[in-house]
């Protein structure tokens, strides 16, 4: 057993997280970066999950704002998440590390089918597993995927990277004396009105206790710091955060 104080835990990147100083899709450069860092911390002897989101190339949102059907621009954009999901797979193996695309729809001459106990065997025997569209249904997005998957595998931590490293009061590129809290209690995220999650994924973590960090992936090694105990990002947990 590890020394490290999370053992099981499901990381989210967003699909903008890929495309580096692009603006669209994926920067090599990156992606082999954030995979390198996801095997030093598998290393470290911690199972790792991934969800990775689509927004580096579609978002359904987005397509219907443009005018398309938006279930077709949200099946696009789980399939974009699939295409992220190999993506990370071959950088993940290039590296040597074991890994698994598994998918919420069935595309399985491309990667596996989503079956939670095959999953959690994978992470048993030492591989990573990334999780790909989403719930599998349109109106939701990768960070319901990611709550979810984080329940269902019984991930001891969800962890959202974002490019801010925490939560603040208010917006810290706007102000400057914005603070970045430590902990906060899911009631508190609500009650003071505060950006984490979208709401579907974010009731889903505070119903079933699931404690969530939010980092900056964007710093080199901060994701073994966290795997190691260390206070960095926001912690939300569901009671009492200390
Ligand atoms: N999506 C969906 N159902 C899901 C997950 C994702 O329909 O369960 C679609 C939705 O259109 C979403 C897109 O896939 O906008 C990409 O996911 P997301 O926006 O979460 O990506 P991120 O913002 O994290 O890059």
């Amino acid at each position: 057993m590890s020394q490290l104080a999370h053992h099981r835990i499901l990381l989210k990147l967003s699909g903008e997280a890929l495309m580096g100083d692009e603006d669209y899709g994926i920067d090599p450069k990156v992606i082999n970066r954030l995979a390198a860092e996801v095997m030093e911390a598998q290393q470290a002897g911690a199972e790792i999950a991934l969800v990775i989101g689509g927004g580096n190339i579609f978002r359904g949102a987005g397509l219907a704002a443009a005018g398309m059907d938006r279930v077709t621009g949200d099946h696009m954009g789980m399939l974009a998440t699939v295409i992220n999901a190999l993506a990370m797979q071959d950088a993940l193996e290039k590296l040597g590390g074991k890994a698994r695309v598994m998918s919420a729809i069935k595309i399985n001459d491309v990667c596996e089918d989503y079956i939670r106990r095959r999953a959690i065997r994978h992470l048993e025997k030492g591989r990573l597993v990334i999780f790909a569209a989403g719930v599998g249904s349109p109106f939701f997005t990768t960070d319901s995927g990611a709550a979810l998957r984080a329940i269902e595998i019984g991930a001891d931590l969800l962890l959202k990277a974002t490019k801010v490293d925490g939560v603040y009061d208010k917006d810290p590129n706007k102000h400057a004396d914005a603070v970045r809290y430590e902990t906060l209690t899911y009631d508190q995220v609500i009650n003071q009105g505060l950006e984490v999650m979208d709401t579907a994924a974010f009731a889903l973590a505070r119903d079933s206790d699931l404690p969530l960090r939010v980092f900056d992936m964007g710093q080199p090694g901060e994701l073994l710091k966290i795997l190691r105990g260390e206070n960095i990002g926001t912690l939300v947990k569901g009671r009492d955060a200390h």
